[in-house]
């Protein structure tokens, strides 16, 4: 505990329990808990106002919006959450030259801790507007506190501290509907597998909820959520950020896949006033990849959802707005400013619109697939879904980049990987180094020709039989999953007829969306871009929805703000 001392091991909870793997952020205190230099602290403190604690004065509670910021100068800190039984678990004690915080300083969701003053203190309180400032202006301790900041949260997370409990049978769909959009949105959770926990009953019977009720999210202090819409479920964790409807924004970017982050770091940093509007979870496509190899900058390979945490960070550092878990319905693209409809009925308006709705994968289109759609029939192959079928055989159709990292990586936990392709081979669909690692893997086969053709289970997949097409051979096996990475569809629906579309409804941009292009992301509207998967003829890549997503804010601030000639 390098940072602080001095003080009571006890008040460290957990933290101070167990010898900590090196690889948890705890583990890291002079990083995520930083005593600043009394230089530092010295300039934090010219942005805030002295204030003195009571002692257990509570300055900020779980589910505030918009708390401040506080430097300890003497005294401490406590950070602590209220566990299931209603009892208070001190996570972490700040004391003189630490500081309070952690990811939601940078938006305007609720926080998940609450914090109150150890004995009485003398601290220094930075409001919100006064915060930002102190980031941009004093890049060394912006660096310091965003550093901290992170792994804050990711020690939340790791710990399940600050969050809720997630409780139904890991096989069932909601249950991972629930789960993925937890992880996704990084918020701290603990599933309690009604299939195997044996804490599951004693927790339903406290909250006289019987199995017909799962799943079902507890929110410590906050009651019982029978499985959620997942709107209801971001409504009720404060995970929607609250924003003026009369606002008009520079630009609203739809989708936060690598391409409308990108977009949103670069016009928030460039000072356009910017709301993002993502209907799952900032991530998109990317956001369920186990592993991007090929993006510049990272040798070993940076999951996607790690790049998305980090990019809407960045891009809230900046000041972006992002509206989480709602969805564009529809763009009103006849009036000025434009009209964004949301699916919750709500509008937003902004001068100019990036489209970074990206696409979505094709169903499998086999007998009876409905049936099983999540509960053995997967869309992305992340550690969740890895978990569910560790020791069981998998199935992964498609012979493209994203079926051929799924592969591999299941490869490291399950029974055997079968890889269906319905073409001769991988080469003209897959990049070299993973066609090679598949080869050389004893724990995948690879059957060419192949197609599905039967899927049996009771409450979840068990088996599945594919035809060999050249040959009219068939081959059954003990199956717990399909992994589907089939191509996609451009997610373009909710655009109706206001942009020029191709023939496979992708969104068409440039000199061939009409006179009105002057840049390769113009559609047919002018004032309206298009970025990234969504965009007709686009590169189906990270690097390429990040450069066209930077690239456009130059288009957007031309709009905005015509030279004349
Ligand atoms: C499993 C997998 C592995 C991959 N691996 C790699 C790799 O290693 N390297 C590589 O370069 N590429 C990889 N790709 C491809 C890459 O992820 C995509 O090219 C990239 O994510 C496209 O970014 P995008 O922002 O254009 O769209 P997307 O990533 O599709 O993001 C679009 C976002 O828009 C949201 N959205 C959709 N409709 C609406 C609406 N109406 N309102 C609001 N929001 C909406 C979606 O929820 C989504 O978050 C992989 C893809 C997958 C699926």
């Amino acid at each position: 505990m390098t940072s602080a001392g001095d003080d009571d091991p006890a008040e460290h909870g957990d933290r101070a329990q167990a010898p900590l793997d090196p690889a948890d952020p705890y583990a890291r205190d002079a990083q995520t808990f930083p005593r600043l230099s009394e230089e530092m602290a010295g300039r934090i403190a010219r942005y805030g106002a002295e204030e003195r604690l009571e002692p257990h004065q509570v300055v900020f509670s779980r589910g505030d919006r918009s708390v401040d910021f506080f430097l300890v100068l003497e005294g401490a800190i406590e950070i602590f959450e209220l566990r299931d039984d209603r009892t208070t678990h001190v996570v972490t004690t700040h004391h003189s030259r630490q500081f309070t915080g952690e990811l939601d300083l940078f938006n305007d969701r609720q926080i998940l801790v609450s914090g109150r003053a150890g004995p009485a203190s003398r601290v220094v309180r930075i409001r919100r507007a006064d915060f930002r400032r102190l980031v941009q202006s004093e890049p060394d301790v912006g660096e310091v506190i965003m550093r901290a900041f992170i792994l804050r949260r990711v020690g939340l997370i790791r710990h399940s501290q600050g969050g809720v409990v997630l409780i139904g049978p890991g096989h069932s769909a909601d249950t991972l509907r629930l789960q993925q959009f937890l992880t996704r949105n990084a918020y701290p959770h603990r599933l309690l597998d009604t299939e195997h926990d044996s804490d599951a009953g004693g927790f339903l019977d406290c909250f006289s909820l019987t199995r017909a009720d799962l799943p079902v999210v507890v929110v410590p202090g906050a009651g019982a959520l029978r499985n959620p819409a997942l709107a209801a479920l971001a409504d009720h964790l404060g995970l929607t950020e609250r924003f003026d409807h009369d606002t008009v924004f520079d630009v609203a970017v739809v989708g936060a896949g690598p391409a409308g982050l990108a977009a949103a770091v670069y016009a928030a940093s460039e000072g356009l006033q910017t709301i993002v509007i993502e209907s799952l979870a900032p991530g998109g496509q990317a956001g369920t990849s186990s592993k991007i190899e090929n993006y510049l900058g990272f040798p070993t390979g940076i999951s996607g959802q790690a790049l998305a945490g980090r990019a809407q960070v960045q891009a809230q550092k900046f000041g972006a707005r992002l509206a989480v878990s709602r969805a564009a319905a529809g763009l009103e693209c006849t009036q000025r400013p434009f009209v964004l409809r949301l699916d919750d009925n709500a509008a937003i308006r902004a001068r100019a619109v990036v489209v970074a709705t990206g696409a979505r994968y094709r169903r499998l289109g086999s007998p009876g697939d409905e049936r099983f759609e999540g509960q053995g029939i997967y869309y992305a192959a992340t550690a969740m879904e890895a978990d569910l079928c560790r020791d069981a055989e998998v199935v992964v159709v498609g012979g493209g980049n994203s079926a051929g990292q799924a592969a591999v990586f299941l490869a490291r936990s399950v029974k055997h990987v079968h890889m269906l392709v319905r073409s001769a081979g991988l080469a003209a669909t897959m990049s070299d180094y993973l066609v090679q690692r598949i080869e050389r893997s004893a724990q995948i086969t690879l059957y060419t020709h192949a197609e599905i053709s039967a899927l049996d289970g009771e409450r979840s997949l068990s088996s599945v039989t594919w035809r060999d097409h050249s040959s009219g051979a068939e081959t059954t096996r003990p199956v717990a999953a399909i992994f589907a990475m089939i191509g996609a569809e451009p997610n373009t629906r909710w655009l109706g007829d206001c942009l020029a579309l191709d023939a496979q409804g992708f969104v068409v941009t440039g000199t061939k969306a009409g006179a009105a292009a002057d840049s390769p992301y113009s559609t047919s509207q002018a004032g309206v871009y298009a970025v990234g998967d969504v965009r007709s003829g686009s590169v189906k890549r990270v690097a390429a929805g990040v450069g066209e997503g930077s690239v456009v804010v130059q288009a957007v601030h031309r709009f905005l703000h015509p030279v004349a000639d």
